[in-house]
């Protein structure tokens, strides 16, 4: 089961208990991050996020606040005795600035690699070294450079039927490999498919991130269903709306309204201004909007 930990909450500057914003997601061991602003590391230290773990960065836009913590972040991996390549995703028109970056960290022993998205139109792709059940999909923000944004879709095994594989007389040892989808044959000579003793397939866990943007009105769509959505909030005050529309941002209220049309089971807010001191105050106004609504903290974590 996928565990998550938003490490920072915050836009644009980093303030003394405020990170900017970063989400490490951990399944089975291995890890990813989305967005690396200054001082992701030291985020990832207080949260207890494991760096040696991270198999994939994927970045959003190139602006400061989502990628300056990158060389840090890739010289503490280095000293994690990391030898094994590192693969980060970002658009593909940020990768000469990005990974322009790496030039201050000298020599890393182990490679980079990166993997440039489209800005304009949705891509799909498997972070294999992550987990190799898990899928990422992207889709086109509107912001002011090329901006996209993700969702993951972790695999999952179907239901396991102990009672029927007890029926069936099937040993204990023989379910796991039929619980992943394998078949096995009994000394008896009898033979069973993962089919005769699972329930059938259940859809996967989704987490979506949207930040910096323009609540599209296909945002919903893409976060449709999700077990956890994620979405920038600048501000909680409306009358900030027209400023918002002209930086390509949005409102806590449009992030509650994108995750209420989308069906999404819970939204945590994230990138709040550095202005916006106590995003709480706006709950429960925000509440009405969309009850699934958390105004998240750092360390802001749930296992799905
Ligand atoms: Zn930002
Ligand atoms: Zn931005």
């Amino acid at each position: 089961m996928p565990e998550i930990c938003l490490l920072g909450t915050g836009g644009m500057i980093p303030l003394k208990d405020r990170f900017l914003t970063s989400l490490y997601v951990e399944h089975n061991g291995h890890a990813l991050l989305i967005d690396c602003g200054e001082g992701t590391q030291v985020a990832a230290a207080v949260h207890g996020a494991k760096i040696s773990r991270i198999e994939a960065l994927l970045l959003t836009h190139e602006h400061a606040d989502h990628v300056t913590g990158l060389p840090g972040l890739l010289l503490s991996i280095g000293n994690c005795s990391r030898t094994r390549p590192l693969d980060i995703w970002l658009p593909e028109k940020s990768i000469a600035n990005v990974s322009s970056l790496l030039a201050v960290c000298g020599h890393l022993p182990y490679e980079v690699v990166f993997h440039g998205l489209p800005d304009d139109e949705p891509a799909s792709f498997t972070a294999e070294a992550a987990d190799p059940m898990l899928t990422v999909d992207t889709v086109p923000l509107c912001h002011k450079i090329p901006c996209i944004g993700y969702r993951l879709s972790f695999g999952r095994k179907p239901v396991f039927l102990p009672e029927k594989a007890k029926q069936l007389g099937i040993p204990v040892e023989y379910w796991k490999t039929l619980h992943s989808g394998g078949s096995v044959t009994l000394p008896d000579g009898r033979s069973f498919a993962s089919g005769d003793v699972t329930g059938g397939a259940r859809p996967p866990l989704r987490i979506t991130y949207t930040t910096d943007s323009l609540p599209l009105p296909g945002l919903a769509d893409f976060a449709r269903d999700s077990d956890l959505f994620i979405c920038e909030g600048m501000y909680g005050d409306e009358e900030k709306k027209a400023s918002m529309n002209e930086k390509c941002h949005m409102l806590m209220q449009d992030a509650c309204r994108l995750a209420a049309e989308a069906g999404a089971k819970r939204l945590w807010l994230t990138h709040y201004s550095p202005a916006e001191e106590s995003p709480e105050i706006y709950e429960p106004q925000l509440r009405e909007l969309f009850p699934g609504v958390v105004i998240s903290k750092d360390g802001e974590r749930i296992t799905l």
